[in-house]
């Protein structure tokens, strides 16, 4: 009858999805993704809040997976840590961007910032100085300026962390933090660290235009930005109200749908050529 055959139905969904959880749990999935070359990249323009010029791009891995569809990397990420298989994905990543380097040199000019995000235990890992020179040797020389994106509440192993930013500084690559304003890290490493950018999280950004008493809020983070030196980005830019609010606060960069959404390299040379002039 109709209804046992949507009992069955039913049940083949909820058995299908099941294993397919289990499969991702146990991190083969992730490996045969990256086999079978499940992941891609997309990336971000970044604009100057001076003249709306991209700066750059930010980086963002993307899977395609031939059951559950895309999934967003918030979710696989997540499963990569769990299963130690960072490492080996973010080396993929590294990949991934080095195959389309010689063709993003065609659309971003030299000196354009390219913002790779990097998972806490990457970082901590031993391959991590031999990984990022390697991935820098791969791209073209001099060209891009790489930043390394990391995320606020990740900066917490003091002595460890102090070293490995002294080392990438040294190396010429930047360090950025990443979703300012969501994570608990004490601002006193900011004092110590000595970083780069400071990426205001879209949280922040979404309640601009919204009658809320977030703006007290976004200027003393602004003001403590200006106070170390640290370049500001805002992150989840998607009105121009909140484009204009924040260039007069005088943000220096901008990234978010109101400027591009994150896009293919196809889209992004499209997008490029369409706001050139
Ligand atoms: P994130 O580093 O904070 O990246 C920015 C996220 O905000 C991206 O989500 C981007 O699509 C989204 N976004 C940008 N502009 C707007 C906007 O105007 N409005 C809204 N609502 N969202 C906007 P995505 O690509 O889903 O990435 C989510 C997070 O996953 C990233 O957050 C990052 O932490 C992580 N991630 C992405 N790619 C990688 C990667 O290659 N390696 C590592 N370790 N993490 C990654
Ligand atoms: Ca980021
Ligand atoms: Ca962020
Ligand atoms: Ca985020």
């Amino acid at each position: 009858s109709i209804l046992t055959g949507l009992v069955f139905g039913i049940l083949g969904v909820a058995l299908c999805a099941w294993l397919l959880t289990v499969r991702l749990r146990s991190g083969k999935e992730i490996l045969t993704g990256i086999k079978r070359g499940q992941f891609y990249v997309v990336y971000q323009p970044v604009v100057n809040a001076k003249n709306l010029k991209m700066s750059g791009v930010e980086v963002l891995m993307r899977w395609n997976h031939p059951i559950a569809g895309s999934i967003p990397p918030d979710a696989f990420i997540a499963f990569a840590e769990a299963q130690q298989l960072i490492v080996p994905l973010t080396r993929h990543l590294f990949e991934l961007i080095t195959r389309d380097a010689r063709r993003l040199q065609q659309v971003l000019p030299a000196g354009a910032r390219l913002g790779v995000n990097l998972a806490p235990s990457h970082l901590h890992s031993p391959t991590f100085k031999e990984d990022i020179q390697a991935f820098a040797a791969s791209l073209p020389p001099h060209h891009f300026q790489l930043i390394f994106e990391i995320t606020e509440r990740d900066m917490v192993k003091e002595n460890e962390a102090s070293c490995l930013f002294h080392w990438m500084h040294e190396q010429g690559y930047e360090i950025a933090v990443d979703d300012f304003g969501t994570g608990h890290s004490a601002l006193i490493y900011l004092e110590r660290f000595k970083l780069d950018y400071l990426k205001i999280d879209r949280g922040f950004v979404n309640s601009i235009g919204l009658e809320t008493v977030t703006s007290p809020v976004l200027d003393a983070v602004l003001t403590l930005a200006r106070k170390l030196s640290m370049t500001t980005v805002a992150e989840g830019v998607e009105t121009p109200e909140q484009a204009r609010w924040l260039m007069e606060q005088g943000v220096n960069y901008l990234q978010g749908f109101y400027f591009a959404r994150p896009l293919t390299f196809e889209q992004l040379k499209e997008w490029e050529e369409e706001t050139k002039t």
